[in-house]
């Protein structure tokens, strides 16, 4: 059955409608193609508000999403094995492999020494848009909980050149 979109007056086969239970024909009244456009341009409107809204979100029920967290690794400790799963897989993309055991072991201790109320964060995150870091020594380090759901995949500001973190940092064995 063809409907008329309400939006761009277009005919178009039902399934190009959403299901809508309190509609006569059971259909949206516009089109998935206009319905999606719409809600495309009001996110990029509200983008911002959007972002700020979950981090205020976050930040007021942190103890709740965290206890929320574990609880759900109880209940389906197959999904949390999954994306662990996953985040070893990037991490082994990312980690290259002329690193010398010494290094590895560095990383290693590094995650070990893991000061309580901290996370292992990458400077330059491993799954950035446009620039993805590596999991090597020179590029971790400790930020809290906090700081790291702020910073999110976003590229940090450096300032000098980016080989200077590496030099600096950097531990030849
Ligand atoms: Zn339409």
């Amino acid at each position: 059955m063809n409907l008329i979109c309400k939006k761009c007056k277009v005919e178009k086969d039902e399934s190009y409608f959403y299901k809508h239970n309190s509609n006569l024909t059971k259909r949206s009244g516009a089109c998935s193609d206009c319905i999606n456009a719409y809600k495309k341009n009001w996110y990029l409107k509200n983008k911002d508000k959007v972002i700020q809204r979950s981090k205020n979100n976050y930040q007021e029920n942190k103890e709740r999403h965290i206890s929320y967290c574990l609880r759900y690794r109880k209940i389906k400790p197959w999904v949390h094995a999954k994306n662990q799963r996953k985040r070893y897989a990037i991490l082994r993309l990312a980690t290259p492999k002329w690193l010398t055991e010494e290094q590895i072991k560095i990383m290693k201790d590094f995650y070990k020494n893991r000061p309580h109320g901290y996370v292992v964060d990458h400077i330059m995150p491993i799954r950035g848009t446009n620039i993805t870091g590596l999991h090597v020594p020179w590029n971790l380090q400790y930020l809290t909980q906090e700081e790291n759901s702020l910073k999110s995949n976003k590229i940090p500001v450096i300032s000098g050149p980016l080989s200077d973190i590496g030099n600096s940092q950097r531990k030849d064995g």
